[in-house]
């Protein structure tokens, strides 16, 4: 299928023809991620507590940081990344909701990450003894079994996702894409600082190919210096820039992969030859930021998916609930364990 088709509806077929009982919206635990990271934010701007806070949603740059720069972990977000906050909601809210002992939930993640795999077995990605998400598997994975089975994916019909978890914004699908995450976060982050329903929601500074883009951002006449650097190498500019005491942000966005997750070490790969001829990693961004223009609801805050599960279980963002399911603890060194991670590492 030409690069850049959403065939989410499909998936979800295909996925229900694998026998998976229930496919729910990852997008949805991207929203959620959006609620608990841009309530951090704000909180940590205002009260000007350990700036710049950077994002933690990839597995990748987390791992970096850990293993390079373990003294700035204080600055990275607490927040777990979109699947794991989903798979500990799978595993309390939902079992509770449809009555399933939570022992007998198996959950699988498709994702476009390979990182993820490793993330889902970390030692903190679990609610009371029993892990977040069983089990990762890539797109291309997903792409194998499909095959395997003898589905013959393009004529597959679209389904929707199983309720009541499948209802996700346009903030959560654009999550994929360098910039995404920054864009998400700050459409909820000025709609709390300014106490208002703002209807300027695209920021195009974030947008774009650029491995490192930086911008202020004045809400509620505050001024908000942000960067979003996609690779590594880039990563590791900005961090020598916040341990040199020169850098002026407040909010970073990181991903490990160069273009985001859309580019993603899971995804399938495409050959040279395609790459010469095509731009593949604008024709997938553009493909989501399509997702996200024809989506009603915009912002992660006001899914109403969200808005349920935060007044029937979770109370607010940051409370004590959210805080144990959707964040890692917050250690006084950083967010992790860093003696496990690095002996985890090692062996
Ligand atoms: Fe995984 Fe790459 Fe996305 Fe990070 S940027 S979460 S490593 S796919």
């Amino acid at each position: 299928m030409p690069i850049g088709t959403n065939v989410t509806g499909k998936m979800v077929t295909a996925l229900k023809r694998l026998g998976f009982d229930k496919v729910f919206d990852t997008n949805t635990g991207a929203d959620f991620t959006i609620m608990e990271e841009a309530h951090e934010f704000v909180e940590r701007f205002t009260k000007n507590d350990e700036l710049p806070m950077i994002t933690s949603c990839c597995p990748g740059w987390i791992k970096f940081i850990e293993m390079n720069y373990k003294e700035l972990l204080p600055h990275t977000s607490t927040c777990k990344s979109p699947h794991q906050m989903f798979g500990a909601l799978i595993k309390t809210y939902f079992a509770k909701k449809a009555n399933i002992d939570p022992n007998k939930i198996y959950v699988v993640s498709v994702m476009p990450c390979i990182a993820k795999k490793f993330e889902s077995k970390r030692k903190e990605m679990k609610n009371n003894g029993l892990k977040d998400v069983d089990n990762v598997i890539t797109t291309r994975e997903l792409a194998r079994m499909i095959k395997q089975a003898n589905l013959d994916f393009t004529k597959l019909e679209d389904s929707t996702f199983d309720n009541p978890m499948g209802e996700a914004t346009g903030a959560g699908a654009i999550f994929g894409t360098t910039g995404g995450v920054m864009e998400a976060a700050l459409r909820t982050a000025q709609d709390i600082l300014t106490g208002e329903d703002l209807e300027e929601i695209k920021f195009e500074q974030v947008r774009g190919e650029k491995s490192i883009k930086e911008a202020t951002i004045n809400i509620a006449g505050k001024d908000i210096n942000i960067a979003v650097a996609s690779g590594l190498s880039n990563a590791r500019k900005i961090l020598e820039q916040i341990k040199q005491g020169k850098a002026n942000y407040q909010f970073i966005e990181i991903m490990a992969c160069p273009g985001g997750c859309i580019m993603g070490g899971g995804q399938p790969i495409k050959s040279s030859k395609i790459r010469s001829e095509v731009d593949v990693r604008k024709l997938r961004a553009d493909s989501i930021y399509t997702i996200d223009e024809k989506s009603t609801i915009r912002k992660s805050h006001e899914n109403p998916i969200l808005k349920q599960i935060y007044a029937e279980y979770l109370e607010e963002p940051g409370s004590y609930r959210a805080e144990k399911l959707l964040h890692v603890p917050r250690m006084p060194w950083g967010r992790y364990l860093v003696a496990e991670m690095c002996h985890g590492h090692v062996s």
